[in-house]
């Protein structure tokens, strides 16, 4: 019973450590990964996370979300993508990261050596000591001490600045400009990460239909607005799962933790709220007609990789489009 508290207890200390150590807000989604992390040290998560740490790279939200923190513990090994994640902007991090360490320590050694010529020289003011040159040096030592901290501080300042723009760099990779969305790059690691976590996984394809005809009859922005509009829509319907846009006017969804009729049943939603959405033209008010959209979901069997199941929920959504559009087809 003893053992059992005090084991529990140093498994809450070490998450404390390691949200303290990758800098991460203690929340319960970090809180939850780093219970799942730590309490299977060994496991699937952790051999992904130090696939992205190795060397020293501090995790961001976002690897969190790519490897998703609600995943159940089961077998499987991290990806070729997962490790493709150790880029160019990761070792430029690291970098970041390394140089942000040594400032760090020196400013703090910097400090105490201020502090330590400071009470030195009032020591030697009050003893009466009158060694006019030691004074003069003291107070030189001083004056470049204080300099060489404010220098410090500023690279300090700048480090950070660095870390914060690398940060949104590697996210800005993974989003597209216009809706916001993650693009086809994280929606693809997103799906390596969940399926080497064991994650059960559907996959969606939906297509807009006859969306040349919006673009010819409206133009390109009112185009650009309506994908906009689409990308919202299916993102509150589908809450909880991954919406991407994955090119044009193609979206992906990734449902995860479950089945193919649930996952159905959510699309399903999606399609309809869509199709009842009266879209008009802001400027005018005119009405765009209907906009619907057709799609193909298809469920991942352990093992798949990306491009096997994306292929088949495309030829499903395919088969939606010549079943009539506006329709889901599934396995
Ligand atoms: P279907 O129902 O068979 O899917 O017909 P469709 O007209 O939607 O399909 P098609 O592939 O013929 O046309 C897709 C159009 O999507 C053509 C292209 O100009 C447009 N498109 C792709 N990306 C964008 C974008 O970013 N903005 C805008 N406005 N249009 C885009
Ligand atoms: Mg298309
Ligand atoms: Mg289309």
């Amino acid at each position: 019973m003893a053992s059992g508290s005090q084991a529990a207890r140093n498994l809450y200390d070490r998450i404390g450590e390691f949200l303290v150590d990758q800098r991460l807000d203690p929340d319960p989604a970090n809180y939850a990964f780093a219970y799942q992390l730590l309490a299977n040290p060994d496991g699937p998560l952790a051999r992904a996370v130090h696939a992205l740490t190795d060397g020293g790279v501090r995790l961001t939200r976002r690897d969190i979300e790519t490897l998703g923190c609600d995943t159940q513990p089961v077998a499987g090994n991290p990806t070729a993508t997962i490790e493709k994640a150790q880029g160019l902007v990761a070792q430029t991090q690291m970098q970041v990261e390394g140089f942000q360490d040594m400032v760090t320590a020196i400013h703090a050694e910097t400090v105490d050596f201020g502090r330590d010529l400071a009470a030195s020289a009032r020591a030697m003011r009050s003893s009466g000591a009158d060694n006019v040159e030691v004074e003069r040096l003291t107070a030189t030592m001083l004056e470049r001490v204080r300099s060489a901290e404010e220098r410090l501080e500023s690279a300090n300042r700048e480090a950070n600045e660095l870390r914060t723009k690398l940060e949104e760099a590697r996210d800005n990779a993974r989003k597209d400009p216009l809706t916001g969305l993650p693009n086809r790059r994280a929606f693809e690691e997103a799906y390596a990460a969940q399926a080497a976590a064991g994650t059960r996984i559907c996959m969606a394809v939906c297509d807009v239909d006859h969306f040349k005809s919006v673009n010819d009859r409206f133009g390109h922005v009112v185009g650009d607005r309506v994908l906009k509009a689409l990308g919202e829509a299916l993102s509150d319907t589908c809450k909880g799962h991954l919406v991407a846009r994955y090119g044009g006017e193609e979206f992906v969804v990734l449902f995860s933790g479950v089945d193919i009729r649930t996952a159905r049943e959510i699309l399903d939603r999606a399609r309809i709220a869509v199709s009842a959405k009266r879209y008009r033209l802001r400027e005018t008010d005119a009405p765009l007609g209907e906009i619907t959209f057709s799609a193909g979901l298809s469920a991942a069997a352990e093992g798949e990789v990306f491009g096997t199941v994306f292929h088949r929920a495309d030829q499903l959504c395919y088969a939606a489009k010549n079943g009539g559009r506006n329709c889901i087809r599934i396995d």
